[in-house]
């Protein structure tokens, strides 16, 4: 492995953010023998635990005002994601000729099994894990990481050519991969997101396309056919970006799709071989609710199809996966209301998504810090489905308000208030969904912090009841 760099004793490297990522780079390149350099742009002393870990493996730490003294010496630099490529210690680093790599990139470098790369704005990480649940089920050894939370390069020590390793990727990882080379690319969809990072649309799209840039003939390119974004790259449509082979999920074009749903049951139209089509599994057997992850799960299915997974096995490998928590995740009923936590919803796509997939009443509870979507489409697909209220919440939560005429909406400081102010807007058989539709930084850790806070407050709804 030296085609920029090696990873021979004696190289150097430095980390840039010492955030999850960087510091599982420190841990495997330690292994290597790499002198190690961390840097970070945060205030120092809130770096002292992650100082300290990195120097557990050897790393130094170098404050970026005093970059300059260890740049002549450093042979390449590992990105984290969190940090912009624009960031002022990543163009010092250009300005010294050093590579610059993300951490996806260095994994998949030191990774001897094929990767399954999933992105999209939406959907990646239900659909990742699928696929490694869908893989282990049809028996084969794979590890599944990245995105998702455990950083890619942990899981790709240890597993050989025979298994498979299933990368949730984003957009910002993207950004700086240069060999990264996926046998199975999956692109789920593209929505705004990010705007505050990216000038536009175009892009951002951009950046989710570099998933396929590196593949070639014999790798596999999966898409959805309804996503205009993601169609762009169609062969059909002679824009033609794409050398891997395509399957397409489609669920209004089924006679262009290697994969549609007919009668109630997922189809695959094998693009190889025998053309006749397959029956899958049945849409009621998969336990993922919405179009959306409907979409999701046929992403996944043809992933397990394209490295080889019998048609046969998957009707049960589908039917048996536990969907993911804070993602459309049923938390409670009480009094005949529903209570659902979504926190995982982050974009007003994800908003969209969520409300299309109840036929029941909905009272909203959205708002966070905004990512520079526009709130437009979301506003109107609340008041044409005539929700029975909306709470808002967070720094978006005035926006919402005065971006709504017709539907009932309050708002709340608190989540805890927003709960509160839901169940007493909220009629037996309704819904009360919490799909923030924005970042959750405003007021919480993450995402799953606060979709444990939305449970707890529902908890404590019912508690009274039960004394
Ligand atoms: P990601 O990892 O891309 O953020 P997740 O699978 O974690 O995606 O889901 C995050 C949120 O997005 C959830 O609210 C989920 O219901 C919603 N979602 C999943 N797939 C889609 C999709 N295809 N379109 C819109 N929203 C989606």
């Amino acid at each position: 492995m030296s085609d920029i760099f090696g990873l021979e004793r004696g190289e150097s490297a430095l980390i840039i953010g010492l955030g999850r990522s960087g510091l599982a780079c420190v841990e495997v390149l330690s292994q290597f023998g790499v002198t190690l350099y961390a840097t970070d742009e945060q205030d120092e002393r809130r770096l002292a635990e992650p100082i300290a870990d990195a120097a557990r493996f050897g790393a130094r730490f170098v404050p970026p005002p005093e970059l300059g003294s260890i740049l002549d010496a450093i042979d390449f630099a590992v990105l984290s994601p969190g940090v912009g490529p624009t960031s002022p210690v990543v163009r010092r680093l250009y300005e010294f000729n050093v590579p610059v790599l993300g951490e996806i990139e260095l994994a998949y470098r030191l990774c001897s099994a094929p990767i399954i790369a999933v992105t999209g704005t939406k959907g990646k990480s239900t659909t990742t894990a699928l696929v490694g649940h869908l893989l282990r089920a049809c028996g084969r050894d794979v590890r599944v990481g990245g995105n998702i939370g455990n950083p890619l390069i942990k899981e790709v020590r240890g597993i050989g050519p025979d298994g498979w390793v299933v990368a949730e990727v984003s957009s910002f990882q993207l950004e700086t991969i240069r060999a990264f080379k996926p046998r199975v690319s999956v692109l789920l969809n593209v929505s705004p997101d990010h705007l505050d990072r990216y000038h536009s649309m175009e892009e951002y799209a951009q950046a989710k396309y570099r998933i396929s840039a590196n593949q070639g003939m014999t790798d596999w390119f999966i898409g959805d056919l309804d996503d205009p974004y993601v169609a762009a790259l169609d062969w059909r449509r002679g824009e033609t970006r794409v050398l891997a082979r395509q399957l397409w999920l489609s669920l209004e074009r089924p006679d262009q799709a290697a994969m549609y749903l007919r009668d109630g049951t997922l189809i695959y139209a094998p693009p190889l071989g025998d053309p006749r089509p397959i029956p899958i599994a049945e849409r009621d057997r998969i336990p993922l609710q919405g179009e959306h992850n409907l979409r999701n799960a046929m992403a996944a299915l043809l992933a397990a199809l394209a490295v080889g997974c019998e048609p046969s096995s998957l009707r049960e490998a589908v039917a048996s996966f536990e969907p993911m928590a804070h993602r459309l995740q049923r938390v409670a009923e009480i009094d005949g209301i529903t209570y659902v936590d979504d926190s995982k919803s982050t974009t007003p796509s994800s908003v969209i998504a969520a409300l299309r997939t109840y036929d029941a009443p909905v009272v909203l509870i959205a708002g966070g810090r905004a990512k520079g979507s526009s709130f437009s489409p979301m506003l109107e697909e609340i008041e044409r489905r005539r929700l029975r209220g909306v709470v808002a919440i967070g720094e978006t939560a005035s926006q919402i308000l005065a971006g709504l005429r017709e539907t009932p909406a309050v708002a709340a400081s608190s989540l805890e208030e927003a709960v509160d102010r839901a169940r007493g807007i909220a009629q037996s058989g309704d819904v009360v969904l919490l799909s923030p539709g924005c970042a959750s930084f405003d007021m919480f850790t993450s995402a799953e912090a606060r979709g444990q806070r939305f449970s707890a407050a529902v908890a404590a709804l019912a508690a009274p009841a039960r004394a």
